[in-house]
């Protein structure tokens, strides 16, 4: 077994709802993380016009050993998205965090933003935390072929109530399968009622530890940082539960964080090392960019050597600009990574004319009945807060022995890019009900080739999904 569906499509250049789709209609059910076979990877290239020795060649050097198992994996600090509802206090928990933890004895703080920074605790263990707070950023990567969060910390202001972008955060933390740690903030405001918040969080299926359920919860304050350090705690006992480890001997592999145009050093970007370390003029590809290390910086500006896993380096040596959720790959030579390089972008120009397969209900329908489909995610958006309830239950219960309903994010008001994105990493298709996307939505639906079935009749709606589940129905024109 190779690379993970997510991977496979991001160095295809190709949305990880289309590989899914293939998978599919190979028999497979997959999730984004699910690596595959080299028979498989061979198969799905094939039907994006590789040809064969074309993709060897291609993917071989994308294909990666498997880490040993045993004494090469040592642990490695988790990587910790905040999302929550606007104004809840993801910044000011960040810039709380960015500010009172540098490392000891280090002079300065961290000055620079980079898109990500490490903190160091007192212990000598750390936590790198990403700068872009949000659940859409968090799914776009995704959408990319690219996870690279282990915990996402869930911010709700005590003050406040569980939100619609609070739900929204959740759904997308548990649609990536991370762990969530609740953090209760502005606990310090005179009108804060924190079992408040957990009752509505209960109510969302999130039981917090002390309602008997199993979410880490912290009661704290960006603001005056009280129990701050608290959440680091319980962060550092999350991934200690989650066991994370990489190889840090191995050529470097990671994920684009961000890429900025600099006027003085050209292009840089910031890359998440993931497994192995970086080094100084290690060659690599990103996405259809690759250079070679010349410099690497830290948060703080220092110049690095070297970048263990889970440390985020700001990288100057790209010959073109990569994307945000670029895969990042060191590799033999400068010239195998142009090579690859060059490959990378006749394969994205080919792709981008040729017409390609849509996730469409027809499509899960021809699947179904071919057996090929046990699980059918949907989102469903709907104009009032009752008949989304009332649709989703509905579709929910048209679950049979065969094929499971799976509603992955509900909610009132117009398609959002969000669920665009995580419709399109999770293979997912999106029902609206008496709302429509708004107009980015439909432009982004129409590129990550997401279906978006709008219905104003709940009882259309129901039997759309019911045909498709008895693999019966005919295409819409
Ligand atoms: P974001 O939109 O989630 O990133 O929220 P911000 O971090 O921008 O915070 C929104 C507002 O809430 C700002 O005015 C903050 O100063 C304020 N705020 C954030 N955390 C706290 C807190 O713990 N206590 C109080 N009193 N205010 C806070």
């Amino acid at each position: 077994e190779y690379i993970a569906v997510g991977e496979l499509a991001n160095l295809m250049g190709v949305s990880v709802n289309e590989v899914i789709q293939k998978c599919i209609g190979l028999g497979l059910m997959v999730s984004i993380n699910q690596r595959l076979d080299f028979e498989t990877i061979e198969l799905i290239a094939s039907d994006f016009g590789f040809e064969v020795e074309l993709e060897e060649e291609y993917l071989s050097d994308l294909i990666e050993e498997e880490d040993d198992p045993g004494e090469s994996l040592k642990p490695r600090p988790p990587v910790v998205t905040i999302m929550g509802h606007v104004d809840h206090g993801k910044t000011s928990l960040l810039d709380f965090i960015r500010r009172t933890n540098v490392v000891a004895g280090e002079a300065g703080g961290i000055t620079q933003h980079i898109g990500a920074y490490k903190v160091a605790l007192e212990d000598g263990k750390e936590i790198t935390f990403l700068d872009t707070p949000g659940h859409e950023a968090f799914t776009a990567m995704r959408a990319r072929g690219a996870q690279i969060t282990d915990i996402v910390v869930l911010v709700v202001a005590a003050d406040d109530a569980v939100m619609p972008q609070t739900v929204e955060a959740i759904n997308h933390a548990l649609a990536a399968n991370v762990s969530i740690i609740v953090a209760i903030n502005k606990i310090d405001k005179p009108n804060a009622n924190t079992e408040k918040i957990k009752q509505q969080l209960a109510e969302r299926n999130v039981l917090v530890e002390d309602w008997g359920g199993k979410y880490q919860c912290v009661e704290l304050s960006a603001k005056t940082g009280k129990n701050v350090d608290l959440l680091l705690e319980k962060i550092l006992l999350e991934a200690e539960m989650l066991d994370l480890k990489a190889n840090p001997d191995r050529p470097a592999r990671g994920a684009v964080i961000e890429s900025q145009l600099d006027k003085g050093r050209g292009i840089t970007a910031t890359i998440l090392v993931q497994k192995g370390t970086l080094r100084i003029s290690d060659p690599f590809v990103a996405g259809t960019a690759y250079g070679r290390v010349r410099a690497m910086f830290d948060e703080r500006g220092n110049k690095v050597k070297e970048a263990p896993p889970s440390t985020p380096v700001l990288v100057l040596g790209f010959e073109s600009t990569p994307q945000a959720g670029d895969t990042f790959a060191v590799v033999e030579s400068e010239r195998e990574a142009r090579e690859i390089s060059i490959k990378r972008m006749q394969i994205k120009r080919e792709q981008e004319h040729r017409q390609v397969r849509h996730m469409t209900l027809e499509e899960i329908a021809n699947q179904i009945s071919s057996g090929g489909i046990k699980e059918l995610p949907i989102i469903v958006k709907g104009d009032v807060d009752g008949s989304v309830e009332a649709l989703s239950d509905a579709l929910m219960k048209l679950s049979n022995d065969e094929v499971s309903v799976k509603v992955i994010h509900k909610g009132v008001g117009a398609i959002s890019e969000g669920d665009v994105l995580l419709a399109a990493a999770s293979g997912a298709i999106i029902i609206g009900f008496h709302v429509r996307p708004n107009s980015n939505a439909r432009k982004l639906a129409e590129t990550e080739k997401v279906d978006i079935r709008l219905y104003n009749i709940i009882y259309d709606a129901i039997n759309a999904v019911k045909s498709a589940l008895e693999g019966l129905l005919s295409p819409v024109v």
